[in-house]
């Protein structure tokens, strides 16, 4: 008789999502003439940038003669975006990283979940609360989460770290043993960003005890503040206790497109091991590449026309972040987040728990947002508000919230 991976049984459903999804719904069929506004959205919705289009239209073309027609590539991505990528993304913002430890891939949430095939099942794995649901559930499926208590919200073999409003949302360095670390920085959902002396924090304490940090960044192309750190390659040390996540998906609007890639520094090793020939050797084996013509796409964000589009982009979604916070503050909630960030992360009013308040933004003011308690129990009296939207959408979100308050 076949057995299943008994891991998948642990899981609790994915209850977040779809949970939302079922108070919405109840909500537009009781009132089918209010137009809901969706501020719960981790997706983006501005266009391709025209310079990613005009690549993209012309590697297809190129696909369609005898000469330049390309089957597989190599499953590490083709040489001129991991080239661009080293020069723009690393090299000129100081970082010394070399096209042959960059992976490209088909999305950082792929390279996440991945990435722990690398991985011995008995590593302890440390964890942010709130945090991105994926670090968790991965692990949880691959043996190394424990088990699951609903009571509590919590996996028995994770270490977690909590971040609150009493530790400016950047977790403390944990007190027991861990080994693999995640970081998301600017964090998803907080907003959070981490400064050079946390990640220097961070960074020493993974050297001397021999742990590897895995440290997302989708979202480094929000950061407004030129004194933090884009990459944790910027840290010294780094590339001897880190592995990078990056992906085009919020910075180039790339989340239908599917590009991104993981940053393997050639000098990590840990048991006698390079974990960049670890990495190259599990990509190889289990991925056969992105498709040519999405990776053309990406390269273009590093032209010069390229990037003035993109930066135009994004400024558009920072320009929606700063009406969210400056309008819910100057309403009196208590907000963090959205100034290096697209999410924007609201106190509740009055203790409210963060369900309650979804509710009354959902009937009152007709305004989706996501309760923080989906994220992890330190969510909990908090809701994310995303800049993703339209601009005319999220002023008038904001007002509708602010009538309600
Ligand atoms: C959106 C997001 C990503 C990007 O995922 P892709 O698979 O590249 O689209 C990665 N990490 C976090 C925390 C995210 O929110």
């Amino acid at each position: 008789m076949t057995k299943i991976n008994e891991n998948y049984r642990k899981l609790p459903g994915s209850y977040l999502f779809t949970e939302i999804a079922r108070r919405v719904t109840a909500y537009g069929q009781k009132n089918p003439d209010k137009r809901l506004i969706r501020l719960g959205i981790g997706d983006v919705t501005r266009p391709l940038a025209p310079a990613v289009i005009s690549a993209m239209h012309a590697a297809v073309d190129e696909m369609g003669t005898m000469e330049g027609f390309r089957g597989y590539g190599p499953e590490q991505g083709y040489d001129f975006l991991r080239q661009a990528i080293a020069e723009y993304d690393y090299q000129a913002r100081g970082a010394e990283i070399a096209p042959d430890e960059i992976f490209i891939s088909d999305g950082a949430k792929s390279d996440c979940g991945n990435i722990g095939d690398i991985f011995g099942v008995d590593n302890v794995v440390a964890v942010c609360d709130p945090v991105y649901p994926v670090y968790v559930d991965t692990n949880a499926m691959a043996g190394r989460a424990g088990e699951y208590s609903e009571a509590v919200g919590r996996w028995s073999n994770l270490v977690y770290m909590p971040c609150t409003a009493e530790n400016g949302f950047a977790p403390a360095l944990p007190e027991s043993k861990v080994d693999l670390i995640y970081l998301c920085f600017p964090n998803n959902p907080t907003g959070a960003v981490a400064t050079r002396e946390q990640l220097q924090a961070w960074v020493d304490y993974a050297e001397s005890r021999g742990a590897v940090i895995l440290f997302d960044s989708a979202y480094e192309a929000f950061i407004s503040d030129p004194s933090i750190p884009h990459s944790i390659f910027e840290i010294e040390g780094a590339r001897r206790c880190a592995i990078e996540f990056r992906s085009f998906s919020k910075t180039a609007g790339f989340t239908g497109n599917r590009c991104a890639y993981t940053v393997v520094p050639r000098d990590l090793e840990r048991g006698g091991a390079s974990l960049n020939t670890l990495w190259n050797r599990r990509q190889t084996t289990k991925f056969n590449g992105v498709p040519y013509v999405v990776q053309r796409g990406a390269q273009a964000v590093y032209s010069d026309a390229g990037r003035a589009q993109v930066r135009e982009t994004i400024g558009f979604y920072q320009n929606n972040a700063r009406v969210i916070r400056a309008g819910l503050a100057g309403a009196g909630l208590t907000v963090s987040g959205g100034e290096n960030s697209p999410y924007v992360w609201a106190k509740t009013p009055h203790g409210m728990g963060s369900w309650a308040f979804f509710d009354l933004l959902l009937q009152q003011a007709g305004v989706v947002t996501t309760p923080g308690a989906g994220f992890g129990p330190s969510g909990e009296g908090y809701i994310r508000l995303s800049a993703f939207g339209g601009a005319e959408d999220t002023a008038e979100a904001v007002e509708r919230i602010r009538a309600v308050l």
